[in-house]
């Protein structure tokens, strides 16, 4: 009983030799496109010794040369020029991890499923999977680099009908902090409004609004020394241009689109960065990074502590001041988009909590305060009100019409 079970089992995976002569007889197929259409059937060997063995099996004499393949047309015998010209295109790259992808003549993927679909095999390799491997394997002797099929530094797309190769390469991705000592620096840079960048007379050709921001002023010395073509500047959070950035600095992840040099001496850049910044900015803790730390960054909430010049149209009264900020400390306050930002961020009402809120000096009409805020809390709205569109605010509060003459963002927490 048992016996004929398992040879019932075995008659089914043999496999059907007249199906396997009918294919080789309707195609003219070398031994290597033989074994890849019917993959199943061995395991541990070449594609070009399977098919051979399949051959010797149906008792097909005939043995085609590659360059006389129906199927590929010679093309697996390319694989060591398709090497050449990968090898070439990578000279000039820094990398570690590689992958190899390919794009197929669409007449050879047509032929390959035409035959595959005829030989009722229950199993096949597609053509672009065998030069992907062979070439990986070759390249990975030569160059004494390592395929990596999740995020492999570069990966090279060999296009077969054209001979050309096409890089795709890993973003580098660094990390940091920096500080904001001068007002009037935005943190990335800001295209001109009239020409978009184009370079205009009201921008005097720059295509920039302002002069420079912290993103050039980083970026600059990290593309030299990582020769990349192009760069974006990640902050943890957004700062208005004439806020200081002090304490220990806001995180960042500078991120470097087709780098050719990936080892640079973060040391090194650091000091020109800072040397180059001129004590308008400086950035610390320069780190290698990626990109889920980007993610990380964006969307983290980290709270924020504030100095804060306050301005006000009477004169101040230092203990009803006291008692302002008192109030404020651990409240929630309702804040809808206020009409500075309106175009770039949606009209809703966000709920911001204020940690805390304590009165430094009271001079006059002038007040100095810290705040501990929510991350997104727009202070200087909680200051003026923003007409009424800020709930509580300290205007209202005080009964005196108030607004931020200086900012500071002295420290970024949680991080
Ligand atoms: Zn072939
Ligand atoms: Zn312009």
């Amino acid at each position: 009983m048992t016996l004929d079970i398992r040879h019932t089992i075995i008659m089914t995976t043999i496999p059907d030799h007249n199906q396997i002569k009918r294919t080789l007889n309707q195609y003219r197929l070398c031994d290597a496109c033989i074994g890849r259409v019917f993959k199943y059937m061995e395991k541990g060997v070449t594609n070009r010794e399977r098919g051979e063995h399949i051959r010797s099996t149906v008792k097909h004499t005939v043995k085609v040369e590659t360059s006389d393949c129906w199927l590929c047309e010679g093309l697996l015998d390319e694989i060591n020029h398709f090497t050449d010209i990968v090898q070439a295109s990578l000279k000039n790259h820094e990398f570690h991890t590689f992958l190899i992808g390919s794009k197929i003549d669409e007449d050879i993927v047509k032929k390959e499923k035409e035959t595959i679909d005829f030989s009722g095999s229950t199993g096949s390799e597609p053509i672009k999977m065998e030069m992907n491997r062979e070439i990986g394997k070759i390249l990975e002797q030569k160059l004494g680099k390592i395929v990596n099929f999740e995020i492999p530094d570069i990966t090279a797309v060999i296009d077969t009908s054209f001979d050309v190769v096409s890089l795709q390469i890993k973003s580098l991705y660094i990390y940091g902090r920096y500080k904001k000592f001068e007002r009037g620096i935005p943190q990335t840079r800001w295209p001109c409004r009239i020409c978009r960048g184009k370079g205009c007379r009201a921008c005097q050709y720059t295509g920039k609004m302002y002069e420079t921001s912290v993103e050039e002023l980083i970026a600059k010395q990290t593309l030299e020394h990582t020769k990349g073509t192009e760069e974006a500047f990640h902050g943890s959070g957004r700062e208005d241009i004439d806020a200081r950035m002090l304490g220990t600095g806001r995180p960042f992840v500078l991120e470097v689109k087709n780098p050719k040099i990936r080892t640079i001496d973060l040391a090194v850049l650091n000091q020109q960065v800072n040397t180059m910044g001129n004590e308008r900015i400086e950035v610390s803790n320069l780190r290698f990074s990626d990109a889920a730390e980007v993610a990380r960054i964006k969307n983290a909430e980290f709270r924020k502590i504030y100095e804060v010049v306050l301005e006000a149209e009477k004169p101040l009264d230092e203990e009803k001041l006291k008692k302002v900020a008192l109030t404020l400390q651990g409240t929630t306050i309702q804040q809808f988009t206020p009409t500075r930002v309106a175009h770039r961020r949606a009209n809703l009402v966000r709920e911001r909590k204020i940690y805390s809120c304590s009165i430094d000096s009271v001079e006059g009409t002038i007040a100095r305060l810290t705040i501990e805020t929510e991350s997104g809390t727009y202070v200087k709205e909680l200051v003026s009100g923003d007409n009424g569109n800020t709930q509580p605010n300290i205007s209202e509060l005080l009964n005196n019409p108030c607004k931020v003459k200086d900012l500071d963002v002295i420290a970024i927490k949680g991080e």
